[in-house]
């Protein structure tokens, strides 16, 4: 593994250990994966350490944490930067008890830009699960961030591949099954807008949602003016007002159904 200390990526105040709390228990169940939930560009290597630099100012100087929140990064080249590191408690799974659970491992790719892990990448982030196991230590429950928590993380293209079991990419596996109804209705049972503790995924999350609904009402704003100028043009024997309230009333029926959807799946 091209693990990445601390040290060598410049976290801050290094030389101390860091200030994050200790697992007030040994063993981890597993490890969630987790991506930005934000824009993200590859760039080379070289410029990796500033952008995860970057985010530990983040977490600490805007979030008020006492460290970046992630246990590992793993940069889009596989190398694998030590966060938080082993034994002590990451702050990026939701809340305590989550963050008790499970280490927490992110994948450096965007919701937008860079949205897809890299083949190096996915090498990285199974090296980085298989250190928190065996040195954790931490059992072999693998998921995500949406796993018990309201959010998109890790995306679609990340969460897949963890319920695949993380395999190497080349490799052959056996798909796991998908995920079931219960689970994803777990998710929105315990959904608890956390913060600052939340706030990249859940801003994603509310901003995505908003674009939805901005994008749906000017598509039935569009569509009304549409109905009205066809009914006036239909001639003096058809009740203009009565096929504008009946297509009204499929705009509405249709508008509900997109409302389950933007609830029902989360994008971001
Ligand atoms: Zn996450
Ligand atoms: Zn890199």
């Amino acid at each position: 593994m091209k693990l990445v200390s601390r040290a060598a990526w410049g976290a801050r105040g290094y030389r101390l250990p860091s200030g994050a709390t200790l697992y007030s228990s040994s063993r981890r169940r597993g490890v969630k994966l987790h991506y930005l939930g934000t824009a993200y560009s590859d760039r080379s290597h070289d410029r990796c350490d500033d952008y995860v630099r970057q985010l530990q100012a983040q977490h600490m100087d805007g979030n008020g944490w006492s460290d970046i929140g992630y246990s590992f990064l793993v940069c889009t080249h596989g190398y694998v930067y030590e966060g938080r590191g082993l034994r002590r408690r990451n702050s990026a799974n939701g809340n305590t008890t989550l963050n008790e659970q499970d280490y927490a491992v992110c994948l450096l790719v965007g919701s937008s830009g860079l949205t897809r892990p890299t083949d190096a990448q996915l090498h990285g982030a199974r090296n980085a699960i298989d250190y928190c196991r065996s040195e954790g230590p931490a059992g072999t429950w693998l998921g995500g961030h949406r796993d018990g928590y309201a959010t998109s993380c890790p995306g679609d293209p990340i969460y897949v591949w963890a319920k695949k079991g993380a395999p190497r990419p080349g490799a052959t596996s056996t798909p796991a099954p998908a995920p079931s109804e219960e689970d994803d209705m777990e998710a929105f049972d315990v959904w608890a807008y956390k913060g600052k503790d939340e706030a990249t995924d859940a801003y994603a999350y509310l901003r995505g949602t908003n674009r939805k609904v901005d994008a749906l009402l000017t598509q039935v704003a569009g569509l009304s003016a549409a109905v009205q100028s066809l009914a006036s043009q239909l001639g003096d024997d058809v009740d203009t007002e009565q096929v504008v309230a009946a297509v009204q009333q499929a705009i509405r029926d249709a508008v509900i159904q997109v409302d389950v959807d933007i609830t029902g799946t989360q994008t971001a």
